[in-house]
C-alpha cells in the first residue's frame, strides 16, 4: 500500500482551479467559506459521473426507476424520519479561541495554543428556510439533507403507477445541503453537494444477500470508473457507530490525501423508513405480494454515494506526473474516455483559415458522438500538455499535410505515441 501524499492534496486544488474544474464560490467577493462552483470542465465531469452511475443501473435482471425529487419537502417529512429530532452531530467550541469543530473529529493541528474546550453539544445539520411572505412556525421548511426521503415519501407513488414488483429499486441524485461543523478539505466535506443514491427494496429475508449484491456491484463500478484499486476499501460499521435507521452499514472507502474517507455508505436500512411514514402519514405503505396474498413493509438496502466526492476521489486517482526525456515533467489525468471532460482535441497546426476549415469540418463530424473541443491558441506542445492536464484522451493535429492526403495525425494522451489516420476514418477509429 502506498503512502497517502499530503501534497498532492494542494496540487489537485490548484490544477482544478486553474484548468475550470472547480472554483471559489463568490470567488469575486473573496469567496465564501467551503463553497465551490463547477466551472465547464468540472461539470462536464461530473454529469459524465452521473451519466455512468445511471447507465450502470439499467440490467436486466432487476428494475431500477429513476426519480427526480424535491429539495424542499413537509417538514412532516424531517419529522417520521428522525431528521429533526437526530439529524447532529458533536459540536465543541474552544473558550480560548471560539473555533467550533466536531468533536469526533480529531483536529490537525490544533485550533490554538490554549485548545480549552467545552463539553459536546449536539447540533443539528439541517439548513432552516422559510416558505411564503411569513415567518412565523408554520412557514419553517429545511433544505433536504438527503435524496434518500424523497424516495421514501414516493415509495407508494411509484408502486402504483409503474406497478414495480419486488425486489425493485428508485433511484434520484442531486443536491443535499448539510449545515456542517467542519466542512473542508476542498469538495470532500462542502455545505451543499451531490449525492447519488438508491433505495432498493427486498423482501427481509433477501436483504442480507441484496446488501452483499449492492456492495459488490458498487465497488466494482468505483474501480471502471477510473479509480485506483489499492486505494479503495470496504470497512463494515461498528455496532456503536450505526445510524439510528442502520441495521448494517458497509462503507466504500478512498484512501485521500489525509487518509482513509467515507465515498459511499452501503445500508441495510429495514423497514425502518416506511414503517415510521406509514405511522406518521397514516397511509399505508405496504406491498401486497399476490403470491401469498399477504401484505408486509419490504427491507430496504441503500448504496448512497457522493457525486461530489467522486468528482474528488477521481481526479485524485487519475492525477500523474511523468518525466519526460528532456527533463520536463508532463502532468496528466489519465481519466478513462467514456469519463474525460474533452475526448477529443482538434488540435490546427497553425491558425490559418485552410486549416481551421478543416478542423471544423472534423469538429462536425465528431461532436455529434463525442465530446470535442477545437484547441488554436499557444505552441503544438502547450497545447498537448493542456489537453494531458484536464485528461482529454486523444488529440487530433491538423497540418499541412492534411489539406493534401486528407489524413491528421491522432495523439494517445498515455503513450503519446501519434498515428497517421484518414478523416474519413475518425468515426470508426474512436468508436473502438
Ligand atoms: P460523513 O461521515 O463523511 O459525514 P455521512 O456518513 O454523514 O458522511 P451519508 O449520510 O451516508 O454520509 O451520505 C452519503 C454520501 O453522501 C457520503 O458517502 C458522501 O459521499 C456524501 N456526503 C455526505 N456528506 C457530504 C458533504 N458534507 N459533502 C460532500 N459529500 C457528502
Amino acid at each position: 500500500m502506498e503512502k497517502p501524499d499530503k501534497e498532492l492534496f494542494e496540487k489537485i486544488v490548484k490544477i482544478a482551479q486553474n484548468r475550470g474544474f472547480v472554483f471559489n464560490a463568490s470567488s469575486i467577493y473573496g469567496g465564501l467559506r467551503s463553497s465551490y462552483d463547477y466551472g465547464p470542465l468540472g461539470k462536464l465531469l461530473k454529469d459524465n459521473i452521473s451519466k455512468l452511475w445511471w447507465e450502470s443501473l439499467k440490467t436486466s435482471d432487476i428494475r431500477i426507476y429513476p426519480v427526480d425529487t424535491a429539495i424542499i419537502q413537509s417538514t412532516d417529512v424531517w419529522r417520521a424520519s428522525g431528521h429533526l429530532s437526530e439529524f447532529s452531530d458533536p459540536m465543541v467550541e474552544c473558550k480560548n479561541c471560539n473555533s467550533r469543530f466536531r468533536s469526533d473529529i480529531v483536529l490537525d493541528p490544533p485550533c490554538c495554543d490554549q485548545q480549552d474546550l467545552t463539553s459536546p453539544k449536539n447540533f443539528n445539520l439541517m439548513f432552516e428556510t422559510n416558505i411564503g411572505p411569513v415567518k412565523n412556525e408554520n412557514s419553517q421548511v429545511f433544505l433536504r439533507p438527503e435524496t434518500a426521503q424523497g424516495i421514501f415519501v414516493n415509495f407508494e407513488n411509484v408502486l402504483r403507477t409503474m406497478r414495480a414488483k419486488l425486489p425493485f429499486g428508485i433511484a434520484n441524485i442531486g443536491k443535499s445541503f448539510r449545515n456542517e461543523i467542519t466542512p473542508g478539505q476542498f469538495i470532500f466535506r462542502t455545505r451543499e453537494f451531490e449525492q447519488m443514491e438508491i433505495e432498493f427494496f427486498c423482501k427481509e429475508e433477501d436483504a442480507a444477500e441484496w446488501k452483499q449484491y449492492w456492495t459488490d456491484k458498487r465497488l466494482d463500478w468505483y474501480i471502471n470508473l477510473g479509480l485506483r484499486k489499492d486505494f479503495l476499501r470496504l470497512r463494515p460499521h461498528e455496532p456503536d457507530e450505526l445510524a439510528h435507521y442502520a441495521k448494517s452499514t458497509t462503507d466504500i472507502e478512498y484512501l485521500y490525501p489525509w487518509g482513509w474517507g467515507e465515498l459511499e455508505g452501503i445500508a441495510d436500512r429495514g423497514n425502518y423508513d416506511l414503517m415510521a411514514h406509514q405511522e406518521k402519514s397514516g397511509k399505508d405503505l405496504t406491498y401486497f405480494d399476490s403470491k401469498d396474498n399477504t401484505k408486509h413493509l419490504p427491507s430496504v438496502i441503500e448504496p448512497a454515494g457522493g457525486l461530489t466526492r467522486t468528482v474528488f476521489a477521481l481526479l485524485l486517482s487519475t492525477y500523474k506526473e511523468e518525466q519526460l526525456e528532456n527533463g520536463e515533467t508532463r502532468t496528466l489525468f489519465k481519466m478513462n474516455f467514456d469519463v474525460a471532460p474533452i475526448q477529443i482535441a482538434i488540435l490546427p497546426l497553425s491558425k490559418k483559415d485552410e486549416l481551421i476549415i478543416i478542423c471544423n469540418q472534423i469538429n462536425s463530424l465528431l461532436s455529434t458522438q463525442f465530446r470535442t473541443e477545437i484547441d488554436v491558441t499557444q505552441s503544438i506542445g502547450k497545447r498537448y500538455r493542456r489537453q494531458d492536464e484536464i485528461g482529454t484522451p486523444s488529440c487530433i493535429t491538423v497540418d499541412f499535410e492534411s489539406l493534401s492526403d486528407n489524413c491528421v495525425t491522432v495523439r494517445n494522451r498515455d503513450t503519446m505515441e501519434q498515428e497517421r489516420i484518414e478523416i474519413n476514418s475518425l468515426v470508426k477509429y474512436f468508436k473502438n
